[in-house]
């Protein structure tokens, strides 16, 4: 991005005046007196999702068991409606595409489908940056196997802490390794891998990759069909915004469809026979046969609202909004906040960041807590990272601005002493 950006309040108006997606605030739920950052971590309620919410809520309450047949068997064909929905933020077909389950359970679903270890070929490659969830299911994977994690689990180490070396990981994939999970974006530093380059190198060598999405859907723009992984998984409440615990996402690459499931139920079998309830599994011929039980729509619902408004926008208009307010932000802090000790710890390159900024203090812990009372929230992770994620659709210029004047205020006036560096149980 070649903008050249202002310090003053002015500006970041005139920003606002200018952006294309400024309507798309009066979509969410913002509450008054509040500046809202976490939208990386759970998107915030939009309209959208609480009316498919309460729609849904009107149709249980007149329908009953007949909810499965309402509207053409909208409700039992529920994750296809959505796969429909999710396709065009991953450009891959919407068959190959599943909601259903959570990141973690998704994670084992594909695990399980595509880790066969030989003696020859039998390590999983992993880096240690992920988040933990990942990794315990992947080490239990092993185990299942009746193998040790200390051996079968191949860890790629970062060499600063941040970030990982797409040539590091290439490097690791030796004959031995037989499968890959790794994810698109760090939801630490925000740093995205080089998914074609990695991928392109795990298919020469024969070895399967799955990605995990769950930073990256709905902040970057990806293309599964040209990437041609194998597999990938996904949250749908960080920038989604499908709510609180909100149903998950996985993708099947087609060229698997032949696969027999890790982990199957009655959900995956194919629509013609699951009501023959029989005891033989017939997988379903597409991504939905991955799903194993009843689904869960009262946490698909909202997400069916929120994907909408993606519809509504586009991919590519929300990156670019995304990419300007985060470089506007990454400006004021290199501005002003240099001097107070914060850094940038993100990537800086535009193909190299995703949606939120890593801003880094050695009082990360404190200084989060004085700005959640100041009305900014934020999040921490540790040891030393506060993420803030101006979210495309309804993140002004102002607050941003705002925002980096406060983490100032907390500095200058040292309001961050007044609390206790201990940990809370959610942080
Ligand atoms: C948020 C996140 C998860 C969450 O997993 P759940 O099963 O939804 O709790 C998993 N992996 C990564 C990389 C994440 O960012």
């Amino acid at each position: 991005m070649t903008t050249k950006f202002e310090t003053g309040l002015t500006y970041a108006r005139e920003l606002d005046q200018q952006d294309d997606l400024k309507q798309m605030r009066e979509h969410f739920y913002i509450q008054p007196g509040e500046i809202y950052m976490d939208g990386n971590s759970l998107g915030l309620s939009s309209k959208e999702a609480e009316a498919a919410l309460l729609r849904m809520m009107e149709v249980w309450k007149k329908e009953g068991i007949k909810i499965w047949n309402v509207e053409d068997g909208k409700y039992y064909h529920y994750s296809n409606k959505l796969a429909a929905l999710t396709a065009p933020l991953i450009h891959a077909d919407a068959g190959e595409i599943a909601i259903a389950g959570s990141t973690t359970a998704n994670i084992h679903q594909c695990i399980s489908t595509f880790y066969q270890p030989t003696t020859e070929k039998y390590k999983i490659l992993v880096d240690d940056l992920n988040f933990p969830t990942d990794r315990y299911a992947v080490d239990s994977q092993v185990r299942l196997k009746g193998l040790d994690p200390s051996e079968a689990v191949k860890v790629v180490a970062s060499e600063d802490g941040k970030t990982l070396s797409a040539e590091k990981i290439i490097a690791a994939m030796t004959p031995d390794v037989a499968l890959i999970l790794l994810p698109a974006v760090l939801y630490r530093s925000a740093q995205i891998l080089d998914m074609k380059k990695i991928t392109t190198a795990a298919r020469k060598r024969g070895i399967y990759i799955g990605w995990d999405l769950c930073h990256a859907i709905g902040a970057i723009e990806m293309n599964f069909t040209e990437l041609q992984a194998d597999f990938a998984v996904w949250c749908t409440y960080k920038y989604l915004g499908g709510g609180p615990g909100s149903i998950a996402g996985l993708y099947i690459n087609k060229k698997h469809f032949a696969k027999m499931p890790g982990m199957t139920g009655w959900f995956g079998n194919k629509d013609e026979t699951q009501f023959q309830l029989k005891h033989t599994f017939e997988p379903a011929p597409d991504a939905s046969g991955w799903q194993v039980g009843t689904p869960s729509l009262f946490s698909m619902a909202p997400l069916e609202g929120a994907l909408q408004i993606f519809a509504q926008v586009g991919m590519p208009a929300i990156r670019k909004k995304s990419l300007q307010i985060t470089a506007y932000l990454m400006y004021l802090i290199d501005e002003k906040l240099q001097a107070y000790g914060y850094g940038v710890g993100n990537p800086r390159e535009n193909e190299a960041r995703g949606g939120h900024v890593c801003l880094e203090h050695d009082e990360a812990y404190r200084i989060s807590l004085a700005l959640k009372d100041k009305g900014v929230i934020p999040d921490f992770r540790e040891p030393n990272v506060i993420r803030l994620a101006p979210i495309a659709f309804y993140t002004s210029y102002e607050e941003v601005y705002r925002v980096v004047e406060i983490l100032e205020e907390i500095f200058v006036e040292k309001t961050f002493l007044e609390y206790s560096d201990k940990r809370g149980l959610v942080v």
